[in-house]
């Protein structure tokens, strides 16, 4: 594999990512909303989600920026990274797929929201999380470059972090002891271990 073909790669894995979510955005748009903590503070860390794992990248596949942060490319790193992408789509697809209508970009609960507890939802309470991380790692594969590459991973990391515990606390709230049975049966990102 050469370092084109990595980046084609990289590109064909966006817009398989675009198509798997585009169904989900118009479907939300025609389910109500009963609550939204859609604040700035959401808006802003969605804002460095897409910059990490869009916006840097991109401008990195384009035009080589920033030269200085060039590491040597490996075809046997790309190949993995090819990997780490195929299992990030396909963690994304399925969790579109379970959480249908009670999907939202921020945090939102819709009206009759349902707690979903199946298919990927079963192993971790955050696979969509988990996808934004195989995501950011197979961007970090594919692209050699530190801030090209790795800017997926600090954006998700990044958002993450500063949305964890509000998610976590609005699903307590609405779902109580339902949803504090479904934490103590399963883990955020990882299946059984994190
Ligand atoms: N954190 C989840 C979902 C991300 S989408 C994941 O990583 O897979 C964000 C929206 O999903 C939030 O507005 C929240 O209302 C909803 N949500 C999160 N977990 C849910 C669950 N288990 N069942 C139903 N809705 C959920």
């Amino acid at each position: 594999m050469t370092k084109t073909a990595a980046e084609i790669i990289w590109v064909l894995g966006l817009i398989a990512w675009y198509v798997i979510r585009f169904p989900y955005e118009q479907k939300a748009k025609r389910t109500a909303v009963r609550k939204s903590l859609r604040d700035l503070r959401e808006r802003a860390i969605l804002l460095i989600g897409f910059a990490g794992l869009l916006f840097v990248p991109a401008v990195y596949v384009a035009t080589g920026f920033p030269p200085a942060a060039e590491r040597p490319f490996s075809a046997l790193i790309a190949a993995l990274g090819t990997a780490v992408l195929a299992l990030a789509l396909w963690v994304f697809l399925r969790s579109h797929a379970e959480l249908g209508r009670n999907w939202s970009i921020s945090l939102e609960m819709r009206s009759n929201h349902r707690l979903v507890q199946t298919g990927v939802y079963r192993f971790v309470r955050h696979p969509m999380y988990s996808s934004f991380f195989l995501l950011g790692l197979a961007q970090f594969l594919l692209l050699p470059n530190w801030v090209g590459g790795g800017a997926g991973l600090a954006g998700a990391a990044i958002l993450y972090a500063f949305r964890i515990g509000r998610e976590e606390k609005m699903m307590l709230e609405n779902f109580g002891d339902e949803y504090r049975g479904y934490m103590r049966q399963t883990k955020r990102l990882v299946p059984w271990i994190i």
